[in-house]
C-alpha cells in the first residue's frame, strides 16, 4: 500500500447505469457553498423550501414530507419501522430485488410478510394481489416497488393502491427510481407512505431519501402500542427538527451541504416541470430503444410496462457481459449496469435518469456499444 496520499480526483464518467446518475453541475456547485449551522435561521428557511419542493415532486399536500439524512435504504427503513409493529401483517409484492428488501424490513420489525410473487421482468399481478387481500383480511398494509430498478419494470402504482384501499390497507411505495422520471401522484393515487432517493432521476448526489407520510399513516404511527425501535428514524423525534415553525430542536446534525444540493436539484425539476420531465425521460427512452434495435439489440421488458429511466437490454449470446462493460468504462468512460440476481449475465441495465436522460447520451451510448460489440 502506498505511504503517500493525495487528494482524490475522480475520472469524468458518464453515468448510465442504475444509479447514481450524473449530477447537475449547478447541484455540485450548490454542494460546495459554505456550510452554515443546521439551526441557523437561514438554513431553517431552506429546509421549509425543500419540504415544499418535495411536496411538488411527490404531488402531495402531506405535511410529513421531508428528506431522511441517509440513502434510499434508510427511507425504506423509516417507513417500515414507523408503520410496522410486531405481529402486523403486510402484503409485499415482489418482482425483483427491492421487493425482497421490503419483505426483510417487515420481518425485522417483527411483522408477518405475505408475499405476492411475480416473475422478475413482469409486472405485479393485480389478481394475485386481490387473492392475497381476500385471504388476509387482517392485513394492515400493501407494499410494492413502483419502479423496479433490478428489472426495468414499472408497476401500476395507481391500480395497486386502488385495490389495496378497497380492503382498507395502508399503501407503502418504493419510489427510489420513479420520482421525477415517471408519473407519480401521491395524493391522487392514495399512497400512504413513500420513500425515494436523490441519486436517480433527481440527479442529485447520493445520500438522502425523500419520504412522505399521509394523515392516515400518521394516525397509524400515533396508534402504535410499542415505541419505534429505531431512535434515529422515529418520525416523531425527527419531526422535532423537521417539523413546522421556527422552534426546531436538535435531533441530529443535518447534512447541510447535501441539502443545498437537494434544494438545487428540486428547483431544476420545478423549473422544468414534472410533466415535462416525465415526457423527456420517455422521449429519450424511445430514442435509445430505436438506436439499440438498429444494433440488433432488444429490450427485455414488455413495452406496456417498460421503465423509461432504466432499460434492461438482453445480452446477445456469446457476448462477454463483463468484458463489454469494462471496455465501455475504460475506453469510453461510460458506466452501464450489470443484471442483478437471476438476471446477472443476461441483461445490461442502461439508465437514462435525470440530467443523464438526453439525446447526446443516447447517441454516445449507442455508438460506443456499436464499436465495442463489433
Ligand atoms: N429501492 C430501489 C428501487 C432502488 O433502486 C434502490 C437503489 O438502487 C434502493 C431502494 C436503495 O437505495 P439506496 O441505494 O440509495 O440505499
Amino acid at each position: 500500500m502506498s505511504t503517500t496520499f493525495s487528494s482524490f480526483i475522480p475520472p469524468k464518467r458518464i453515468l448510465m447505469g442504475p444509479g447514481p446518475s450524473d449530477v447537475y453541475p449547478q447541484v455540485l456547485q450548490a454542494l460546495a457553498r459554505p456550510t452554515i449551522g443546521h439551526l441557523d435561521p437561514q438554513f431553517v428557511a431552506l429546509m421549509d423550501e425543500v419540504k415544499s419542493l418535495l411536496q411538488y415532486a411527490f404531488q402531495t399536500k402531506n405535511e410529513l414530507t421531508m428528506p431522511i439524512s441517509a440513502p434510499g435504504s434508510a427511507g425504506m427503513e423509516a417507513v417500515f419501522v414507523n408503520l410496522v409493529e410486531p405481529g402486523d401483517k403486510v402484503i409485499v409484492c415482489q418482482n425483483g430485488v427491492f421487493g425482497g428488501r421490503m419483505q426483510q424490513n417487515v420481518e425485522r420489525c417483527g411483522g408477518v410478510a405475505i408475499t405476492v410473487e411475480d416473475e422478475w421482468g413482469k409486472q405485479t399481478s393485480l389478481s394475485k394481489l386481490q387473492e392475497a387481500l381476500e385471504a388476509n383480511p387482517d392485513a394492515k398494509a400493501v407494499a410494492f416497488v413502483h419502479a423496479e430498478t433490478s428489472t426495468g419494470v414499472l408497476n401500476d402504482a395507481e391500480a395497486l393502491c386502488k385495490l389495496a384501499k378497497e380492503y382498507n390497507c395502508l399503501t407503502i411505495v418504493d419510489a427510489v427510481t420513479s420520482l421525477g422520471g415517471s408519473e407519480l401522484k401521491v395524493d391522487e393515487w392514495q399512497i400512504d407512505a413513500i420513500y425515494s432517493g436523490t441519486q436517480k432521476c433527481l440527479s442529485c448526489v447520493p445520500g438522502l431519501s425523500p419520504v412522505s407520510f399521509s394523515p392516515l399513516a400518521i394516525e397509524a404511527i400515533k396508534a402504535r402500542k410499542t415505541p419505534v425501535q429505531s431512535w434515529f428514524l422515529d418520525m416523531d423525534l425527527v419531526m422535532g427538527y423537521w417539523g413546522k415553525g421556527a422552534k426546531r430542536a436538535y435531533h441530529h446534525t443535518a447534512p447541510v451541504n447535501s441539502l443545498y444540493a437537494l434544494h438545487e436539484s428540486l428547483l431544476i425539476l420545478k423549473n422544468e416541470g414534472l410533466q415535462e420531465s416525465w415526457k423527456r425521460h420517455q422521449t429519450n427512452h424511445l430514442s435509445l430503444k430505436s438506436g439499440l434495435e438498429k444494433l440488433g439489440l432488444e429490450l427485455a421488458v414488455d413495452e406496456q410496462y417498460r421503465l423509461p429511466q432504466l432499460n434492461s437490454v438482453r445480452i446477445p449470446e456469446h457476448i462477454d457481459d463483463a468484458e463489454v462493460r469494462a471496455k465501455l468504462l475504460n475506453d469510453y468512460n461510460l458506466e452501464i449496469g450489470a443484471g442483478l440476481g437471476g438476471l446477472a449475465g443476461k441483461v445490461w441495465r442502461i439508465g437514462l435518469m435525470g440530467c443523464a436522460s438526453n439525446q447526446k447520451n443516447v447517441d454516445y451510448c449507442v455508438n460506443a456499444l456499436n464499436d465495442v460489440l463489433k
